[in-house]
């Protein structure tokens, strides 16, 4: 079910915005989605609308002495690794970083403080993160958070078998469960498949994540454009998901509000060992 939008900052006016009180500790949150191709069973927006929910019933929870606003969704994404198939609408690297780094200096020049990019797809974590340390080199009075949706629930991979939790990538049992609990009539069940991605060569050293992964297009891996098991999805995983994100995305907000740097830990007396 899709809900009205919680502490929506594009419904406040500008004297609005000006009388804010505590707008250096007040969290802005941008959620970062992708207009991308899921497969047969999962509609384009699936990144775009796990971010924008997820928050949204975070910030629901939220404690309501903790400050924090919702930016408006980015529906676009960096998303080229999908552009094999029709519909996926993609920005650039350099796009996507000159439009987070502009919002990102029109939050600080309104006198926000904390900004938290929260990022709905697989394949922009790096970009996000760049403009998260390009925001901090630039104003060094600013925090600034890039933050994978997923990681709101560390545990997560434990709703799914050890196959999936390695190889299933996208539109597989984790997001196609999700989306079942945000918005069932998206999801053409009957049209769920499975297809993994079938490699040689890499002495098992070389995969599709991690460390060690070979880089890759949609259709390198996959015919269908599913790289996981969308079959093996259910409204039961979807909500326990839901729930751990939710709460997850609670705890996050609130430490982006708290955090602090608050000087450096011990160091040598040796003045040829200070830093600059
Ligand atoms: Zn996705």
């Amino acid at each position: 079910m899709i809900m009205p939008i919680a502490r929506d900052f594009s419904a406040l006016t500008w004297s609005e915005v000006a009388a804010l009180p505590n707008r250096d500790h007040t969290v802005l949150i941008l959620p970062i989605g992708a207009i991308e191709q899921h497969g047969h069973h999962l509609p384009l927006k699936v990144d775009s609308a796990i971010a924008s929910e997820i928050l949204n019933r975070a910030l629901t929870w939220l404690d309501p002495s903790i400050p924090a606003y919702a930016l408006p969704l980015l529906p676009y994404g960096k998303s080229n690794e999908h552009l094999g198939f029709p519909g996926t609408i993609a920005l650039s690297a350099q796009t996507l970083l000159a439009t987070v780094m502009e919002i990102g200096e029109s939050v600080y020049r309104a006198g926000f403080r904390r900004l938290v990019l929260m990022n709905g797809h697989g394949g922009q974590p790096q970009v996000l993160e760049i403009a998260a340390t390009d925001l901090r080199v630039k104003f060094p009075d600013f925090y600034t958070f890039a933050w994978f949706v997923w990681r709101g629930a560390p545990g997560y991979k434990r709703f799914l078998t050890d196959r999936e939790g390695r190889e299933g990538l996208h539109g597989g049992v984790a997001e196609t469960s999700l989306m079942l609990a945000l918005d069932a009539e998206a999801v053409r069940c009957d049209r769920a498949m499975a297809e993994y991605p079938k490699l040689t060569g890499g002495d098992g050293l070389i995969g599709v994540k991690g460390p060690t992964a070979a880089a890759w297009r949609t259709e390198d891996l996959s015919r269908t454009g599913v790289v996981g098991d969308g079959t093996a999805a259910s409204l039961e995983i979807g909500e326990q998901l839901l729930e751990e994100l939710v709460s997850g995305w609670v705890e996050l907000i609130t430490a982006a509000h708290r955090f602090e740097f608050v000087g450096h830990g011990e160091i040598s007396e040796d003045p040829n060992l200070q830093g600059p």
